[in-house]
C-alpha cells in the first residue's frame, strides 16, 4: 500500500513550500515533492517588502534574517521619461525591500516545512496522478507511490500537475527574460533595482548577495527568436546600448551564460471541474515580472490555498463550493493584475515598436 497523505503538494517553490508548512503546522499529513536540490539557478531575487508580514505570519521571519538578506531601497526607473525616476521603499511602511539568493530563500521555506512535520522529498517529480473518486494515485520518480486525499499543483509557471489532469493554460503575451550574471561587484552602493525600457523590451539589473549583479533583458519569444537575443553578442549589443544598465554594469561582459526563461502572464483555468485539486502561486496565475510581486502572491496564494484545502479535509462534501470560491478569488486577482500590468505598459509612449505597441492594443482591448 503506497503512503497514505492528507495532501500531496507538487513542486517547493515558495508557494509550494507555504502551503505545506501551513497545512502541517495544523497537524495535517503532508508529503512535498520537489524535483531539484535547490542546486540550479533560480530567478525572482527581488523581493516586495510586503514579504515581511507573510514572512512573519509563516513564523520563519528569524530563519529569513538568517539568510542575510541585502536589503533593497527601493526602484530607479527609467520608463518613458529618459531621466531616471527614484520609487522608494520607505513608502511602503516596512522600510526595505530585499535582494535574495533565491536557491537559499527556497531552501530555507522547505526546511521550515519539514521541521512543522511535512514529509519533503527532493529530487523527486511528479510522473502521473490520477484520482480514483476517493483518493489520488501519485506516482513519482523512482517508481515511488503515494495515495493523497488532496493535491496541490505548485509546479510553477509549468503547471505541470494541472495541465495533466486537464486545465487549460491561457496566455496574455509570449514574454522571456534573458538574464545572466556579473561577480565580483561591490554592491554596497547598488542596493536597488534599476529597471529601463528599450526598444525591444526592457532591462532589470538587482544585486544579489555575495558581490554579484543580475541583468535581465525582457522579450518577447518571438523577438528573441528574430534577433537571436538570447546569443551573448546581440544581447550584450543591446545592453551597452541602454544608458543607465549599462552605465551601471560597466563594459565587462556577464560571468555566466545566457539562460532564457519563460515570463508569460498566465491563468490556469479548470472549467465544471470539481475534482479535490488546487493550483497555487505561478501555476495558478504567473504574472509579468515587472510587478514585482511574484514570490509575495505565491506566499498570500498559500495562504488562501490552506484555507480551502483545510476545509475540503474537513468538509468533502462542500467542495464544488469551495473550489469555485478558491478560482473566483483567483479570477479577481488576474482581473486586478491586467489592469495594473497595462497601466505599467501604457506609461511607454516613447518606443513605436512591435514590444509595446501589443501591449497597448491588449491594454485597449
Ligand atoms: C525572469 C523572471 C524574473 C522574476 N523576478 C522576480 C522578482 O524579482 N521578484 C519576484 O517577487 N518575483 C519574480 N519573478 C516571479 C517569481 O519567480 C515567481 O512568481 C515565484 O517564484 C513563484 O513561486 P512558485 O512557488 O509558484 O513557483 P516556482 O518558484 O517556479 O517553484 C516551482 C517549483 O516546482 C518544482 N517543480 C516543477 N515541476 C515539478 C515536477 N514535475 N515535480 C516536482 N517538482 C516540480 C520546481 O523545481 C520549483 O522548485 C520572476 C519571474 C521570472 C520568470
Amino acid at each position: 500500500m503506497p503512503a497514505m497523505y492528507d495532501v500531496v503538494v507538487v513542486g517547493g517553490g515558495p508557494a509550494g513550500t507555504a502551503t505545506a508548512l501551513r497545512l502541517a503546522s495544523t497537524g495535517r499529513s503532508v508529503a512535498l515533492l520537489e524535483r531539484s536540490h535547490f542546486d540550479h539557478p533560480r530567478v525572482g531575487e527581488t523581493l516586495a517588502p510586503a514579504v515581511q508580514p507573510l514572512l512573519r505570519e509563516l513564523g520563519v521571519w528569524d530563519r529569513y534574517c538568517a539568510l542575510r538578506p541585502l536589503p533593497s531601497w527601493g526602484t530607479r526607473s527609467i520608463w518613458d521619461d529618459p531621466e531616471p525616476a527614484e520609487h522608494s521603499h520607505l513608502a511602503s511602511g516596512y522600510a526595505s525591500g530585499w535582494h535574495v539568493d533565491r536557491r537559499a530563500f527556497d531552501r530555507m521555506l522547505a526546511d521550515a516545512a519539514a521541521d512543522a512535520g511535512t514529509d519533503v522529498l527532493m529530487r523527486t517529480s511528479l510522473v502521473n496522478c490520477r484520482y480514483d473518486g476517493a483518493a489520488w494515485n501519485v506516482v513519482c520518480s523512482g517508481e515511488r507511490r503515494l495515495a493523497a486525499r488532496l493535491v496541490v499543483d505548485a509546479t510553477g509557471r509549468s503547471a505541470v500537475l494541472g495541465r495533466s489532469l486537464g486545465a487549460r493554460r491561457l496566455a496574455f503575451d509570449r514574454l522571456v527574460g534573458i538574464t545572466a550574471q556579473w561577480h565580483g561587484v561591490n554592491v554596497t552602493d547598488e542596493q536597488y533595482l534599476l529597471v529601463e525600457a528599450a526598444a525591444d523590451g526592457w532591462w532589470y539589473t538587482a544585486p544579489l548577495p555575495g558581490g554579484a549583479m543580475v541583468g535581465m533583458l525582457m522579450t518577447d519569444a518571438d523577438l528573441c527568436r528574430r534577433d537571436r537575443l538570447a546569443s551573448a553578442g546581440p544581447w550584450h549589443n543591446r545592453l551597452f546600448a541602454t544608458t543607465a544598465t549599462a552605465e551601471r554594469i560597466g563594459p565587462r561582459s556577464a560571468s555566466s551564460a545566457l539562460l532564457v526563461y519563460p515570463a508569460a502572464s498566465r491563468r490556469t483555468t479548470r472549467l465544471h471541474d470539481v475534482r479535490p485539486w488546487l493550483a497555487v502561486g505561478d501555476a495558478a496565475l504567473s504574472v509579468d515580472p515587472i510587478s514585482g510581486s511574484g514570490v509575495q502572491r505565491a506566499l498570500q496564494t498559500a495562504a488562501g490555498a490552506a484555507d480551502t484545502l483545510i476545509g475540503l479535509l474537513d468538509r468533502p462534501g462542500d467542495a464544488a463550493t469551495l473550489i469555485t470560491q478558491y478560482e473566483s478569488a483567483r479570477d479577481t486577482e488576474c482581473t486586478t493584475y491586467l489592469i495594473e500590468r497595462a497601466h505599467y505598459y501604457n506609461a511607454v509612449r516613447r518606443y513605436p515598436t512591435p514590444f509595446w505597441n501589443r501591449r497597448k492594443l491588449h491594454a485597449a482591448a
